[in-house]
C-alpha cells in the first residue's frame, strides 16, 4: 500500500488537476480496508461540492462489436474537436486481467492512454459487481472534481453490468453491429429499452448498406416503445471508428439530449433519483457486509448451511437465527 495522505492533500491534489492523487484516491476508494474507506470518504466529502459537472455517458456493447476502438476514437474526437477533457472508467467485474481490461491490454485505447486530456481508469481486478459500482460512482464524483467534463463508464454488455451503469449516467449508448438479418438479436431487450441511443458501429466498406438497414430496422423497434419520462426519442445512428465517420453526429445526438433535459427539468430530476437509489444501495451493501464480518455469524454460519441443507431447520427460521445474532 502506498504512502497515505491527509483527506486534504487529497482533495487540493484532486481540485488543481493532479492525476497521481486523483489516482490514488480512486485507489483508497477501490480498496477493502477500512482505513482506507474512511479517508477516501474524507476526500470525498471535500471534493464533493466541486463535483457534478459533467456529462456521464454509459457505453456498452457485447464483446467484439469495436467498443475500444470506438472510445478511442470519439474520446479523441470530444477532446480534440470539443476541447472537452474525457475520463474513461471500466465496468467489468469478470476482468482477471492485472490492472483490469483497459490498461492491462495494450492494444486498447492506446492514443487516448497517453492524451494529456484523458484519464482512463480499468476495473479494478477481482471485485464483486456491487464493489466496482461502488467506486465506479465514487470515481466518477473524483474525476468530475479533477476537472473531467465528459465521463465515459464502459461495460461489457452482456450481465447486469448494465443497469448499474444505466443507474449512474446521464446518457447511455449502445453499440451495435449490423447483423445478417437477426439485427435484434443477441442483446437484451432490456438493454435496449434502456439505451438513449444506439450506434451501429463498423459502418464501412462493404458493411455500410447493412448498417443502414440495420439503423431502420433498430429505430423502428424502438418506435414500439413507450415514450420515455424525459420526452426523448433514442436516436439511432451509424458510425466507422476506423474511419472516424459518425462521429459528430453521435456528439450532436447527446447534445441535442441534454438541451431536452436540461429544458425540461428531467437531467437535474434524473440525477437525484440516482442519489437517492446510490444512498439506499450504500446501506443494503454495508448492512450485508457488516453482517457477514460478524464474528457470531462467522461462527454459526457454516453450522446452520449445514442443517439446511440437510433439510433439519428450514430457511426462514435459519435466516431469522442468524440476524437475530447481529
Ligand atoms: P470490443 O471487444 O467491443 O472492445 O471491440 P474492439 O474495439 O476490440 O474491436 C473488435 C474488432 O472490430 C477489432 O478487430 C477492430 O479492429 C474491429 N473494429 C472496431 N471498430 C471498427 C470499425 O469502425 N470498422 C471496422 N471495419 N472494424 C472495426
Amino acid at each position: 500500500m502506498p504512502k497515505r495522505f491527509s483527506p486534504d492533500t487529497y482533495a487540493a491534489g484532486i481540485l488543481a488537476g493532479d492525476r497521481v492523487l486523483l489516482s490514488r484516491a480512486i485507489t483508497l476508494v477501490e480498496s477493502r480496508l477500512p482505513a482506507d474507506q474512511e479517508l477516501a470518504q474524507q476526500v470525498i466529502d471535500q471534493v464533493l461540492p466541486h463535483a457534478g459537472n459533467s456529462i456521464r455517458i454509459g457505453i456498452t456493447g457485447v464483446p467484439g462489436v469495436g467498443k475500444s476502438t470506438f472510445i478511442e476514437a470519439f474520446g479523441n474526437y470530444i477532446i480534440q474537436e470539443q476541447g472537452k477533457k474525457l475520463a474513461v472508467l471500466a465496468i467489468d467485474p469478470t476482468s482477471q486481467r492485472s490492472g483490469g481490461s483497459i490498461l492491462g491490454d495494450k492494444t486498447r485505447m492506446d492514443s487516448l492512454a497517453i492524451n494529456s486530456q484523458a484519464f482512463i481508469r480499468p476495473s479494478p481486478a477481482g471485485k464483486s459487481l456491487g464493489g466496482v459500482t461502488r467506486s465506479t460512482r465514487e470515481s466518477i464524483i473524483l474525476c468530475e472534481a479533477a476537472g473531467f467534463d465528459v465521463i465515459f463508464v464502459e461495460t461489457v454488455g452482456v450481465g447486469q453490468s448494465e443497469t448499474a451503469v444505466h443507474a449512474m449516467v446521464d446518457f447511455f449508448l449502445l453499440l451495435m453491429l449490423a447483423g445478417a438479418g437477426d439485427e435484434l438479436q443477441g442483446i437484451k431487450r432490456g438493454i435496449m429499452e434502456m439505451a438513449d441511443a444506439i450506434a451501429i458501429t463498423k459502418a464501412d466498406g462493404s458493411n455500410i448498406n447493412k448498417a443502414k438497414s440495420a439503423r431502420a430496422e433498430y429505430q423502428n423497434a424502438l418506435h414500439l416503445y413507450p415514450l420515455s419520462a424525459s420526452g426523448w426519442v433514442p436516436q439511432v445512428s451509424i458510425c466507422s471508428a476506423l474511419q472516424n465517420t459518425g462521429l459528430d453526429s453521435t456528439w450532436q445526438t447527446i447534445k441535442n439530449y441534454l438541451q431536452l433535459t436540461n429544458s425540461n427539468g428531467y437531467f437535474e430530476k434524473k440525477r437525484r433519483d440516482q442519489n437517492l437509489q446510490w444512498m439506499y444501495e450504500t446501506i443494503r451493501q454495508s448492512l450485508e457486509e457488516r453482517f457477514f464480518a460478524h464474528q457470531q455469524v462467522k461462527d454459526q454460519l457454516p453450522g446452520i448451511t449445514s442443517e439446511v441443507k440437510e433439510g433439519n431447520k428450514s430457511a426462514f427460521a435459519a435466516a431469522a437465527e442468524l440476524l437475530k445474532l447481529v
